[in-house]
């Protein structure tokens, strides 16, 4: 069954090109269909269908009986507007050169625009031919030991996967926080806002002499990072404002004390 999250996923299309080991095709529908993709392409199989495809496809014979069949990468992709090549080897090709999590991000925000886009990967002997590169619009490489770098098939597809999925659910999960977002209260604090807060944070550290005779822009900066890094909302910057003022009500409060017992 089709994963029904991911509409995205209609448009990414993974291109087996001249896959010599029919349990390697049988391994990547099994992959695609884990990560919620199911459009498998083959571009002239070496032998398919194959038992030992089937065996390997495991729960995802659904991806593997429907695959399309090409005999060329280039009618595989005719229609695709981006076509990212997974090699192990940086070819003398002037392609740009990605890793998987970036080339993901790529693909998606193209299928997420109602664009077709294809990853594709070559045979398990020889990789993808260099005219079959030029075909790409850029290349990705999986980050290996470079004593051996050379992934088998399925375990490349896998990670390309992964790299789709995680990619999908960062953008449903944006969705959602906009969809979500009703009322100003839930937004993201606006810039003001946070001024506002970092203004009172400061004179608080002052109140508390928390600084102790330190300049105060260190400890500032690095606490800005941490709330920006946060990103609260407006509702929980007046929680964090109101901590503050009952820290300088009671830092008043022991100064007024300090200063009557002097007296
Ligand atoms: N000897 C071949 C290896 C092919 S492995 C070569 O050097 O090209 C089969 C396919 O898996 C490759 O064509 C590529 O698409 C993919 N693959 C394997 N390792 C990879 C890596 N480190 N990065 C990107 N793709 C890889």
């Amino acid at each position: 069954m089709m994963d029904p999250t991911f509409p995205d996923a209609d448009r990414i299309r993974i291109v087996l090109v001249g896959t010599q080991h029919p349990g390697n095709i049988g391994s990547a529908a099994r992959a695609m269909k884990t990560m919620g993709l199911h459009r498998l392409v083959l571009v002239a199989p070496e032998r398919f269908p194959h038992r030992e495809a089937d065996a390997l496809a495991a729960g995802a014979l659904d991806v593997l009986e429907a695959a399309e069949r090409h005999d060329t990468l280039a009618s595989a992709v005719a229609d695709c507007g981006l076509v990212v090549g997974c090699t192990a080897r940086a070819r003398r090709i002037a392609l740009d050169e990605s890793g998987p999590r970036e080339a993901a991000a790529k693909v998606l925000a193209e299928a997420a625009r109602g664009i077709d886009a294809a990853v594709v990967f070559g045979r398990e002997r020889t990789g993808l031919e260099n005219d079959e590169l030029q075909l790409c619009h850029a290349a990705v490489t999986i980050a290996a030991n470079p004593g051996y770098s050379s992934l088998n098939l399925a375990a490349s597809v896998q990670v390309l996967a992964y790299e789709l999925r995680q990619a999908m659910l960062a953008r449903e999960g944006a969705a959602g926080d906009r969809t979500g977002a009703q009322t100003p209260d839930d937004l993201p604090a606006s810039h003001a806002e946070m001024e506002g807060f970092f203004g009172q944070l400061a004179d608080t550290l002052d109140a508390i002499d928390f600084h102790k005779g330190r300049t105060p822009e260190a400890a500032m900066h690095k606490l800005r990072r941490v709330f920006l890094r946060a990103s609260p909302d407006a509702r929980e910057v007046r929680l964090l404002r109101g901590v503050l003022a009952d820290a300088q009500r009671m830092a008043r409060l022991a100064g007024e004390r300090g200063s009557g017992s002097q007296s």
